[in-house]
């Protein structure tokens, strides 16, 4: 591995961040707290108001919380695509549902809506579309379908904090329950951390109830309120998903850098698309004209007259001192998904056909524009 290696991804962490981690310790107050509160505010300012805003531990816990409080249970099915984490569907079974899984666009490798109403039976309770590498998904045509058979939407938006849809942030379009996270390696991070965000007040608070061991009061508000502080009913066997204020004090800080954050992945997507236009590969589908796309991830495929492999290509980028992911290996090609579900390859043509080309390369704010001429200059010898 050469001495100057260029990580995949890495977080972008300033003083602003230290000094406000470092001024929750010595507050004493470390758990959920006024820094909690006050990263929920800001987080609901960013979006444009109208919501509420429930800081989690993760964002696994945010969509496990959402689909908990829209009552899916054992027997019910949940609609989504194979590529994508699969974060998005172990909750689907920690609640005793079923994941159906869909193929993908393959021009913008998000969930096939087209593919949805064959999908759905008697069982099915929501459909959860992931915004792949920060690209929204057709929203429209999948709430249309949502209303239509009674479903709900609950948007897995990991990748998708600053992206929008017709113009309209993620966060703010008309699904029940938008969950973001903040793992290190996304648009904003703190650490490990996510944002479930609703504008229905009574699926907040059932998400707020359950985030804190089905506790109607959680420490912060019995702290400040006048009624006995030690006083707490149990109204549900609840999780343990509250964000700690250690976490939020980076938050507070990297959201408040978000459009900065924003503007340098589009500049730097705007450079590999200028660079890479020559090359023997397939470049990501960028966002409708006037939206935004987060650009979390820039995926590339290997077009057919490509002389090499995917797996040529990670290996000569990383000969050369360049880190690469993939995302994703579908979740049909994984064990537990594949042998649950009875899953094959030709089920999903167009995912499968797309993870044997595809790799992630370096995108992420703290990335210097030589370092990127690094990449492409890479991805040049490794194509000649
Ligand atoms: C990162 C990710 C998650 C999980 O986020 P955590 O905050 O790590 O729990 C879920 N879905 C997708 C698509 C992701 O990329």
């Amino acid at each position: 591995m050469a001495t100057n290696f260029l990580p995949f991804a890495l977080p972008e962490i300033g003083e602003e961040e230290i000094s406000e981690v470092i001024n929750a310790l010595r507050s004493g107050w470390v758990t959920t707290g006024p820094k909690t509160k006050q990263f929920e505010q800001a987080f609901t300012e960013y979006l444009g108001g109208g919501l509420e805003c429930l800081a989690v531990n993760s964002a696994t816990a945010g969509l496990h919380l959402a689909l908990e409080a829209l009552g899916i249970g054992p027997g019910d099915e949940v609609i989504t695509t194979t590529l994508t984490f699969t974060a998005t569907t172990e909750v689907v079974r920690y609640l005793g549902a079923d994941a159906v899984l869909v193929d993908v666009n393959p021009v913008t490798l998000n969930m096939d809506v087209t593919k949805i109403r064959a999908a759905i039976t008697p069982r099915t309770k929501a459909i959860m579309p992931v915004h792949y590498g920060g690209l929204a998904c057709q929203m429209d045509e999948i709430l249309a379908i949502a209303h239509e058979y009674g479903l709900k939407v609950v948007e897995d938006a990991a990748h998708a904090l600053t992206s929008t849809w017709h113009g309209t942030l993620v966060g703010q379009l008309q699904s029940d329950i938008t969950v973001f996270s903040f793992y290190a390696n996304k648009t904003m991070t703190t650490g490990e951390g996510g944002m479930a965000v609703t504008r229905h007040p009574e699926l907040a608070k059932r998400m707020r109830v359950m985030r804190l061991h089905g506790m109607n009061r959680d420490a912060f508000d019995r702290f400040t309120s006048k009624t006995p502080a030690w006083y707490y009913e149990v109204v549900a066997p609840g999780f343990k998903y509250n964000m700690t204020d250690i976490a939020s004090a980076m938050g507070i800080h990297q959201l408040a850098k978000l459009p900065r954050f924003l503007q340098r992945r589009q500049y730097l997507a705007r450079r590999y698309f200028e660079n890479l236009a020559a090359l023997p590969l397939v470049l990501p589908a960028d966002a409708l004209a006037g939206d935004e796309h987060s650009w979390h991830l820039y995926v590339i495929r290997l077009s057919t007259d490509a002389k090499v492999t995917r797996d040529d290509v990670i290996q000569g980028l990383s000969d050369r001192g360049i880190g690469t992911s993939v995302h994703y290996v579908p979740l049909h090609r994984h064990p537990y998904w594949r042998d649950m579900y009875q899953l094959t390859a030709d089920m999903f043509p167009q995912a499968d056909a797309a993870y044997q080309t595809m790799l992630s390369i370096p995108l992420f704010t703290a990335m210097s524009d030589a370092d990127q001429d690094r990449v492409i200059a890479a991805l040049r010898e490794v194509l000649a």
